[in-house]
């Protein structure tokens, strides 16, 4: 067998996945989230209560979208964050005609939902975010 290898680029120090045949394989949970967009329970990602530097990454592509020092507790159930990595993360309008959607702006997997006017933060911003999305490279 030969030995596997992602064709890969360096952006800062993570690797992105240039094309969808690189990308990782997801498992059965993963992709109900990630590619059918689905929500993982409350209280139970592995991120959630998460608080080390960091960044958070895609799990399917491993893009950068998030730096912890944007990540905060809002008591929600999932990840907060306040601030996306600049231009890392798409919103779209969500299929049930009022959330936004966000989706990871390389592969198109989703994320979770963004939500604005909350006063969480001063940015007013809390990107709601299914930690199976997300994997994480410590500082
Ligand atoms: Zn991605």
């Amino acid at each position: 067998m030969q030995p596997f290898s992602f064709q890969t680029v360096y952006l800062n120090k993570n690797e992105i996945m240039l094309d969808k045949s690189n990308f990782n394989n997801l498992t059965a949970e993963e992709k109900r989230v990630i590619i059918n967009k689905g929500t993982e329970m409350p209280f139970t990602g592995e991120f959630n209560s998460w608080k080390k530097a960091g960044t958070f990454i895609c799990r399917q592509c491993e893009a950068p979208l998030y730096h912890s020092d944007a990540k905060f507790d809002s008591g929600c159930g999932w990840p907060s964050f306040d601030e996306e990595i600049k231009d890392a993360v798409k919103r779209v309008p969500d299929a049930d005609g009022r959330r936004v959607e966000i989706i990871c702006n390389h592969c198109e997997g989703h994320l979770g939902h963004v939500f604005v006017g909350e006063r969480f933060t001063d940015k007013n911003t809390r990107h709601c975010v299914n930690s199976i999305s997300l994997k994480f490279i410590e500082d």
